[in-house]
């Protein structure tokens, strides 16, 4: 893997404020034109496949037969998986990655159903049949791998911590004693904490969002999980939020698949090996003024 640079602050809140209300509004902008960028003028950011044949694979069966492509994203986490209130407009670098391979398997924006998933229903969604794969902030890990597949990793981040702009008591992980931290539930920041940080106490909720309103509230004290989301809040919120420390653990992002379809596994793996400027086309026009520094990691078989 190659080395990866995190920085945070006030900075880079603000710097990522403008990437995040400015330049990051593009989607794709007709059916079929899948990765549309974020001006008009722009060239595409992939092309969508056609004549896509993948022998030995269930779920490129199922899209195949079905003639869509179901895919389970996040909704609430600017920069990575976001919809638009207002416009039903979806953006966001994990977005960008799920349509990317929808289009290298043939399967353009017309031909895309996205479902909002919490963290805590990601694997029972992916071994039920109710989404084709899982893009959104998902961790590889070995406990995960027991019930499901990864294709990946695709990008790397780490825990951090979210705190009101105007609280000066935490400024990392060291400083979370008494305190009272919010996550998702069935998230590895969530784990992290319950695991290893036994004076602080754990308030669990469904959405990040959730929890950030939470913070807002004076409800609890920090949100925590992986540093890249919380600087898309911070962003959005620069007077309220900013986000505090280094971060303390390494999340490695995976697209999750049906366990078993090493077909498509590999198809993704060779889509990312093989994907030439793609990745940092995706990379830049997401997250490229977020003050995140990252190189595409190289793929973990
Ligand atoms: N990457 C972590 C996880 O997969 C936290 C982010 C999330 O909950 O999506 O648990």
């Amino acid at each position: 893997m190659r080395t990866s640079r995190i920085l945070t602050g006030i900075g880079i809140a603000a710097v990522a404020l403008v990437a995040l209300t400015g330049c990051n509004s593009g989607s794709p902008a007709s059916p079929g034109a899948t990765g549309e960028g974020a001006a008009p003028a722009d060239k595409p950011l992939f092309e969508v496949a056609t004549d896509v044949t993948l022998d030995g694979s269930p779920t490129f069966d199922r899209v195949a037969k079905n003639g869509k492509i179901t895919i389970g994203v996040k909704e609430d986490q600017p920069g990575l998986g976001y919809k638009d209130a207002t416009t039903g407009e979806r953006t966001g670098f994990d977005v960008d990655i799920a349509r990317w391979v929808a289009a290298s398997l043939g399967f353009g924006e017309d031909k895309i159903e996205f479902k909002p998933i919490p963290s805590a229903n990601r694997e029972q969604s992916i071994v039920n049949g109710d989404i084709d794969y899982y893009v959104g902030t998902y961790s590889i890990t070995d406990k995960r791998k027991q019930v499901i597949d990864f294709a990946g990793p695709y990008f790397v981040t780490g825990q951090g911590l979210l705190v009101r702009k105007s609280d000066d008591t935490i400024k990392s992980e060291d400083d979370l004693a008494g305190k009272t931290v919010c996550s998702a539930t069935g998230s590895t920041p969530l784990q992290n904490i319950e695991a290893n940080f036994p004076d602080t106490k754990t308030v669990g909720l469904d959405l990040y969002s959730a929890c950030v309103e939470q913070l807002i509230n004076k409800q609890v004290d920090a949100v925590t999980t992986d540093q890249a989301i919380l600087i898309g809040y911070a962003a959005q919120d620069p007077d309220e939020l900013k986000v505090v420390g280094e971060p303390f653990t390494t999340e490695k992002y995976g697209v999750g698949l049906a366990k078993g379809d090493a077909a498509l596994q590999t198809f993704i793996h060779t889509m990312f090996t093989d994907g030439g400027d793609t990745w940092t086309a995706i990379f830049d026009k997401n997250l490229g003024a977020s003050g995140l520094t990252l190189t595409q990691p190289t793929i973990e078989k």
